[in-house]
């Protein structure tokens, strides 16, 4: 399986079910779409006899537990993370078909609905020394161009720097808290998205036109540990006396997870109440993000990061060394086939 291989973005496909209305009213039609999970196949309708058929890493069909999506989409990103290397998990679709769903959910009701995020964390929290390590959390959203900090959002354009020498891309400006147990993590994001919805209201637009962005920050320490095949720069020196003479390694990581803007603003410009510069920016930088996916599968040499200020954050956590997962969410309104289209041609390019 190459599941998560560097510098290759892996693309799951996964199907909302069809809520209350749908079923209504689409009863005597079929889905737009019909999944073939175990060929990573999908095949979307064009009508009644013709189709055409896409095929891509994973096939979450609307029966898959969050558990199943989990492990499909963001494990083997988390699991690099912790062995040191930079990673991004992100959700792409129409408004309604299950980003946040697929990310955000704190199952606080029933914990099989936990989603990315609170997994992510979870086995993060499992897989560090609570001694010897660090993990600390920012939350952000990013709208018109501008990144306001969901953790205090009086904090509201915060600058994306870039280290000329080591290609490092932070946001001192950003909140960072750290994180010690689950429960403050929930804490954090149950906060952020107050934050997030406030923020909007004030704006008055809504949570879909803004990219919603966690960036979990992991620190791993040598220092004081026995577990030394974690950190294989040590094994390399033959004297174990002249090891324990030096100062512990420290490797920093992170884990950005993006729920991104709703997809359906990219090409109906100012055509739903929002205005015409909302769905530019959006547009610029969801397409800004395609182009560098694309480059990634095509290998370019040159991508194109710095076109938007999504992908210039991205840009350390993005190709090379880092693993990359974008889930895209679809619906199986017949209805929406011309949106869901599109969002299955936005993954494919990735493929
Ligand atoms: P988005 O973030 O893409 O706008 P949401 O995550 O808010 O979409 O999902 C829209 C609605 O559909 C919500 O009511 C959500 O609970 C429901 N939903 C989404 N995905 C699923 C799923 N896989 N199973 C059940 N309900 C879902
Ligand atoms: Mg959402």
């Amino acid at each position: 399986d190459d599941a998560g291989v560097p510098g290759r973005v892996r693309v799951a496909v996964r199907l909302r079910p069809r809520n209350v209305e749908e079923m209504e009213a689409d009863v005597d039609f079929a889905d737009c779409v019909e999944l073939l999970p175990e060929l990573k196949r999908l095949k979307l309708r064009k009508n009644n006899w013709d189709s055409e058929t896409y095929e891509f890493d994973e096939i979450l069909t609307e029966f898959a537990s969050q558990k199943r999506v989990y492990e499909g989409v963001a494990k083997p990103v988390v699991e690099s993370v912790l062995e040191g290397y930079n990673g991004t998990v992100m959700a792409y679709g129409q408004t309604g078909t299950g980003k946040t769903f697929t990310l955000g959910r704190l199952g606080e009701e029933d914990i099989a609905a936990r989603g990315i995020m609170v997994r992510a964390m979870e086995d993060i929290l499992a897989g560090v020394s609570p001694d010897a390590d660090s993990v600390s959390v920012s939350y952000m959203q990013l709208y018109m161009e501008t990144i306001q900090d969901l953790l205090v959002p009086t904090n509201d354009n915060i600058a994306i720097v870039e280290d000329p020498k080591t290609g490092d891309v932070s946001v001192p400006g950003a909140t960072i808290v750290e994180i010690r147990d689950q429960s403050s993590f929930l804490e954090l994001l149950r906060l952020g998205e107050a934050h997030r919805f406030a923020a909007n209201t004030k704006l008055n637009t809504e949570s879909s036109r803004s990219h919603a962005i966690l960036m979990v920050h992991v620190r791993r320490s040598s220092k004081g540990r026995n577990d030394r095949e974690n950190f294989p720069a040590e094994n390399g020196n033959a004297s174990p006396l002249v090891t324990s003479f030096r100062p512990p390694i420290v490797r920093k990581s992170k884990l950005v997870v993006v729920d991104l803007a709703g997809s359906e603003r990219i090409d109906k410009s100012g055509s739903d109440g929002h205005t015409l510069e909302e769905a530019k920016s959006i547009n610029l930088s969801l397409s800004a993000l395609g182009k560098c996916i694309n480059s990634l599968a095509e290998n370019n040499a040159h991508v194109p990061f710095r076109d938007s200020k999504l992908t210039r954050l991205l840009r350390d956590s993005f190709g090379g060394t880092a693993r990359t997962s974008l889930v895209v969410t679809i619906g199986p309104s017949p209805r929406h086939r011309g949106e869901t289209a599109s969002t299955i041609m936005f993954g494919q390019r990735a493929m």
